[in-house]
Order: structure tokens, then sequence, then C-alpha cells
């Protein structure tokens, strides 16, 4: 059994799975940088290691620092969460090699994953659908790009050029016209090389009103796998989830049997081992894969609200290596549940808005789940990402869930800073929402007016 982690993160996230290492009787180790030493998950953990200042890269991204505090602990294992670490490659396989288990898929599953390129090619070789596109590499010389401009011609605009290291929506762009390719192409290569390192891009069709759906996945790396349904993460704010929700709209069981089983089939066909997701862009009632996620999801929670199945629980069991002790037919969808972000930043200009939290109080209630290290006196760091909690709503039907969303949201007060809350409020109130009418990835920058907060 696994005796002890370290749980190489922070925020919310951090505290969500040392909730479920105490409840499964793991002892836990928090690691924290200077200024997050009065963080909740740091209060709770059995023991806690400082591993560096702020700065991510000199903390929560210091891999000798981080496999140190494993050593001094005596830790069994290490979870990454999501963010930070939690899909480098290089981080799981040097966790392995000093004799830790990586709560996550082996290495080289994350480095084929981690490359958009090298994943898309995988899943369609497994048969999963993928966009129409030109999967090798552009590079930054006469012939390749008299080449795109051929690709594209044929792919017909518009066209989206994405960096095969890209993430958190950044280093994208969408060209409508072929007077524009040039242009964008060489400001890609500077705009990917500075955020991730890379000048590996590559094209895909754009569509122009997709929605965005996931598909959870569980699988132990020993034959067995289940689907947990999808989620609908649509609602987004330049290409980033802001609102989530269980189950999709329109999804009938047909369909999620139909993407479901192609996505196990994908996990045995890639030898997956951990908890994952799959994700696609659906429009005209068709499946598109567009990346594959190989951690644990920020809004893993409407998963979990409506199947009743902690996957943080079953992502440590996979990782102690214990066979799944359900089957697909004991998976049930019940209910429905939302997911809202709340982030510190300006609910226009998205900005981040650091600075010390002056009064907080958090909502309750039936059906209300809030995911938070936040406190009155809690100084939102400039550091990290901006969100600082969750909150999820669960109700029987989609328009209870949404009543106590509004609700939950009024009774949320945090003074002192910027937040969306009331964008949310804004979001959970619009009749377009309410009645789902054809809300698609495009639904806030077209059909939401941002006034009056
Ligand atoms: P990231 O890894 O940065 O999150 P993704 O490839 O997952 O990037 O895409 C993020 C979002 O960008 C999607 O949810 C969708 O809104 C938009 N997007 C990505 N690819 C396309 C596409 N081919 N057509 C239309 N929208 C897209």
């Amino acid at each position: 059994m696994l005796d002890k982690i370290l749980i190489a993160n922070r925020g919310e996230i951090a505290l969500r799975i040392l909730r479920t290492c105490k409840e499964l009787d793991i002892k836990t180790v928090a690691v924290h940088s200077t200024i997050d030493r009065d963080l909740k998950h740091v209060l709770l953990a059995d023991e806690s290691v400082c591993i560096g200042p702020p700065p991510s890269i000199k903390s929560y991204l210091n891999i000798p620092a981080i496999i140190s505090a494993a050593e001094i602990t005596g830790s069994v294992a290490i979870h990454p969460g999501y963010g930070f670490l939690s899909e480098n490659a290089d981080f799981a396989e040097q966790t392995e090699r000093s004799g830790f288990i990586f709560v996550g898929p082996c290495p080289e599953t994350i480095r084929l994953m981690a490359n958009k390129v090298s994943a898309i090619s995988l899943m369609k070789k497994s048969g999963i659908p993928c966009l129409p596109g030109y999967y090798g590499c552009i590079k930054d010389d006469i012939n390749k790009i008299k080449n795109a401009t051929a690709i594209c011609r044929k792919l017909g605009y518009p066209i989206i050029i994405k960096c095969s290291r890209g993430g958190g929506g950044r280093a994208m762009r969408v060209v409508y016209k072929e007077q524009e390719l040039k242009g964008v192409i060489s400001t890609m290569f500077t705009e990917a090389k500075i955020a991730f390192n890379s000048d590996n891009l590559y094209i895909e069709k754009y569509l122009i009103n997709p929605r965005h759906i996931e598909i959870q996945v569980l699988s132990d790396g020993r034959g067995n796998a289940v689907y947990l349904g999808e989620r609908d993460c649509s609602v987004q704010r330049r290409y980033q989830k802001i609102v989530e929700e269980a189950p999709a709209f329109g999804i009938t069981d047909e369909m999620r049997y139909y993407i479901g089983a192609l996505c196990i089939k994908a996990c045995f066909d890639i030898g997956y081992r951990g908890v994952g997701t799959f994700e696609f862009l659906y429009e005209n009632n068709k499946f598109f894969f567009i990346e594959m996620n190989t951690r644990i999801q920020v809004e893993h929670p409407v998963t979990e609200m409506v199947t009743g199945i902690d996957i943080v629980k079953e992502q440590l069991q996979i990782a102690d290596g214990c066979v799944l002790n359900f089957k697909q037919n004991a998976v049930k969808m019940h209910g429905h549940a939302i997911e809202c972000r709340i982030n510190a930043e300006n609910p226009i200009t998205f900005l981040p808005s650091p600075g010390i939290i002056t009064r907080f109080h958090a909502p309750g209630g039936f059906g209300v789940r809030w995911e938070s290290h936040i406190y009155t006196g809690y100084s939102v760091s400039a550091y990290y990402d901006s969100m600082i909690g969750k909150l999820i709503c669960f109700g029987i039907t989609r328009d209870i869930a949404i009543s106590r969303m509004k609700n939950a949201l009024n009774e949320l007060i945090i003074d002192g800073i910027e937040t969306n809350i009331k964008l949310h409020l804004k979001i959970m109130n619009d009749d377009k929402f309410r009645q789902n009418k054809n809300i698609n990835i495009h639904y806030l920058e077209n059909d939401f007016v941002f006034d009056e907060f």
C-alpha cells in the first residue's frame, strides 16, 4: 500500500489530493514555496518541506528540490496534481529512477501525449476521429511554407496553426485568408519558441462553431479500463475553460457508448495506465480528437458528482498497482453537475488581480461543493495561476443545478481583489445558457454582453 505520498502542487488541487489521502490512511507530505507556508494543505499535511522561493521555476518546477523532499521524508510516491510538472515526462522519469512511484502514466506515454502531433498520429491509428490537417511539422523555410500554403488551400480556410507542445490556450492562431498565412506562421515560430521552447507547428482545420466535449477514462494498465462519461467545457474565454458541466446536452447513451468505447480501445492500444481525458471538438454530431491530458483535470469534480466515483482515489489505487474493482456496466450517470472556476481576475479584461483577500465567506448547502484553499487574509500571488477556487453544484436536473449555482455564487463573498463571480452569475442568469441554445466555444465572445459588472 502507498504509505506516504508527496503532493507536488499547491492550492485547491493539493488540498483535494490530501483529503483523499487522509480518507485512505495515506500519510502526506506537502511541499511549498516560501510564500505558501500557511496554505491549508501545508497545515493539514503530516509533514511539509519548503522547496524554494516564490517563482515556480525555483519551487514547484524545481525537480531536484522535489525529489530531495521525497527522499528526506521517506515518501513512497509523488502526486503531481495538474499544471506544473504533471505532464513533464522528464520529471516522471526522474521520479521513477529515484525509486518513487509517479502517480500517473509511464514517462513514455506522457512524452507521446505531451506532443500533440504524436498524440494525434497514435489516436488516428487507433481509430479515433481527428480533424483534417497537416500533422507533420512546418519549418520556417520557403519550401515548407509553400507546402503549407498548398495544404491550407486544400483544407479550405479557416485553419488553425498550433504548437505541438502548446497548452493553456496559448500558441494557437486562426488564419482566415491565404494572404495572412505566411505572416502568421512567422509570428507563431517566435511565439511558440518563447512560450514552449518549441518551433514544431502543425495545421488543423478550424471548426467554426464547435463545442468542447471530453471523455474521462480510468485505466489500470492491467487490462481494465472504463469511461466515466463526458463533460461539456464549451464556455471558455481565450480558449480557456471557465464553466464545465456533466453530462453534455444532447449526448445520447448511444453516442456516449460509441465515443467511450473508442477511448477505451485507444487506452489499450497505447498501454495507458492512470486517469486521463480525451478532449474532442464536437460539431454536427461528430467528434474530433484534439488532445489527451494524462493527469487529473481541474474539472474532474463534475464527473465525480454525477457518477459518485472519487477519481483521485481511483488514481491512487491504480498507482498502487490495484486492479479496477468495477466494470463499465457499474458506471451510472445520475443528475447534473456544473462547475464555475473562480478566478482572481477582472471579469471584463480577464487580467489577473493579485492582492489580499480582506473578507471571505464560503457558500454551502445541499448539492454545493466548494474546492478552495483561500481564507480571509490570504494573499493571491501574481506568481501563480489566477484560479483561486472551484464551485461545483449538483442537482437532479440541470435547472436545479443552475439554480443552486446562482444561490451559491450569491453566497460566495471574496473581497479585496477582483473576481469573476459576477460574470458567472450573469452566465447562470442568461436565457441562452439556461436553455442550452447552441452554446459553443464562442458563446462568451459572440453572444455575451460584457457590461456593468
Ligand atoms: P490547449 O492545449 O491550449 O488547451 P487545445 O488544442 O486543447 O489547446 O484547444 C483549446 C481550445 O481551443 C479548444 O477547447 C477550442 O475552443 C479551441 N480549438 C482548438 N482547436 C480548434 C479547432 N481546430 N477548431 C476550432 N477551435 C479549436
